[in-house]
């Protein structure tokens, strides 16, 4: 295993550490004041078109993007360090595109699809959610009732989708139905790739969350998608769905490890200042072991990452790295952020730092795109040599 980045792939990563530093972070506390304030967490509009500007001069678009749509193609391990420097931030940032749904599309699209949908996405002239969960079906997709069936040459989606991201935002929503009830998961499932004005398609609410997210529920009803709109092969959605969940949870594990990084300096430097009894709290034991715990976890967390990365760039099987990383990494940071909370006293418990927004968020990371417990389950299957 060599987990060690190119000169090329460190100095990419180094630029987007400064990217970072110099421009997301100095909008934390107008994030933060705002948040507080009941506006949602958001950059100002001026601040956000600024922020596209700078990192689209710097080259930070399309870092994992194919090369023949402008990508720089960079493997999954650089991508860790790029993502561990995007998540010490609390300012909301995505670097275009979104890397999940972009390697679902790379890895499905026809060539019209190509054009019509990945070369825009890559450009960072659309923006995409993914549409999977429904009332009966989170933890297991299998269970999913939404149908597509054919009319002519056209699909006709009926069926309810719930906790979308971005589904009032997104320009294309990437839609898994049941194509074949008999099949199911395992045959039965197809993506579609849904226009926000396609006949049909309509976001019935908002559903603000913690941590400053927003889903939305979504509706079908006799919703029309054109024929070269489905996304793969008829039937055989699930294998693509789970490489852009895969995607998702590894960007996850590698932002819990710079948040936990963050969360850790945090509790550091206020425990050298703080003085209760006449000592530093950086001289009680009780911190020392807060300390030592999320540094050796963090260090963890960051080569189960690298390790799970490098595999993926080797195009090995890694089903069971991915859940012992996403849900190791997540549950990790949930810890070292709330110890760094509890360090801060009554401090911590204020919207002033940026802890309580990094609690809200990683509270949620511990549910989306698959909770600890179902994470859990499949390592134990694949140990035990179980089926479900
Ligand atoms: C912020 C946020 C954003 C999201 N964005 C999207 C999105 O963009 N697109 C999308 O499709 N979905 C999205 N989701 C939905 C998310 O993927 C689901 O919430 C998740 O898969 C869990 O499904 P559920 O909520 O129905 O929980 P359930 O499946 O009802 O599970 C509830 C709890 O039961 C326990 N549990 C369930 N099954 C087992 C088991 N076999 N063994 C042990 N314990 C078990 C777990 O503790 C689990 O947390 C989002 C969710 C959140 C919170």
């Amino acid at each position: 295993m060599d987990f060690d980045l190119s000169e090329e792939h460190r100095m990419i990563a180094d630029l987007v550490g400064r990217f970072v530093a110099d421009e997301l972070m100095p909008l934390e506390s107008d994030v933060l004041a705002r948040e507080a304030s009941g506006g949602g967490l958001a950059m100002a509009e001026a601040d956000r078109v600024r922020i596209d500007a700078v990192s689209r001069a710097l080259g930070l678009w399309g870092l994992d993007a194919p090369e023949d749509v402008g990508g720089a193609d960079l493997p999954m391990v650089a991508m860790i360090a790029v993502n561990e420097h995007l998540g010490r931030t609390v300012t909301p940032y995505t670097l275009p595109p979104d890397s999940p749904n972009l390697r679902m599309l790379a890895a499905t699209v026809t060539e019209r699809q190509r054009e019509a949908y990945l070369a825009p996405y890559v450009r960072g002239d659309t923006i995409s959610a993914i549409g999977i969960s429904e009332p009966g079906a989170g933890s297991d997709p299998s269970a999913m009732i939404t149908r597509a069936v054919r009319d002519g040459e056209d699909w006709i989606l009926n069926g309810r989708k719930i906790w979308i991201s971005r589904a009032a935002e997104a320009d294309f929503t990437i839609l898994m139905a049941v194509t074949d009830r008999d099949k199911g998961a395992r045959g039965g499932m197809s993506a579609f790739l849904v226009d926000r004005d396609a006949p049909g398609f309509s976001v019935l609410r908002a559903i603000p969350m913690i941590g400053g997210a927003v889903t939305y529920e979504v509706v079908l009803e006799d919703c029309r998608v054109a024929g070269w709109k489905l996304l793969g092969t008829e039937g055989q959605g699930f294998a693509p769905m789970q490489l852009r969940l895969g995607t998702r949870r590894l960007e996850m594990a590698a932002w819990s490890v710079g948040m936990a990084a963050r969360a850790l300096d945090i509790l550091c430097e206020h425990a050298s200042q703080r003085v209760t009894f006449g000592q530093p709290l950086a001289q009680r034991g009780v911190i020392q072991g807060w300390v030592a715990d999320a540094a050796t976890s963090i260090h963890a967390a960051r080569l189960m990452a690298y390790d799970c990365a490098w595999k993926i760039d080797q195009g090995r099987d890694t089903r069971v790295e991915i859940s012992m990383v996403k849900a190791f990494a997540t549950e990790m940071a949930w810890k070292v952020i709330d110890h760094a909370m509890q360090a801060l006293g009554a401090m911590g418990m204020t919207k002033e730092t940026p802890l309580q927004l990094m609690a809200g968020k990683i509270r949620t990371m511990r549910i989306y795109d698959g909770p600890t417990e179902i994470h859990d389950w499949v390592v134990a299957r694949s140990l035990l040599g179980l089926k479900r």
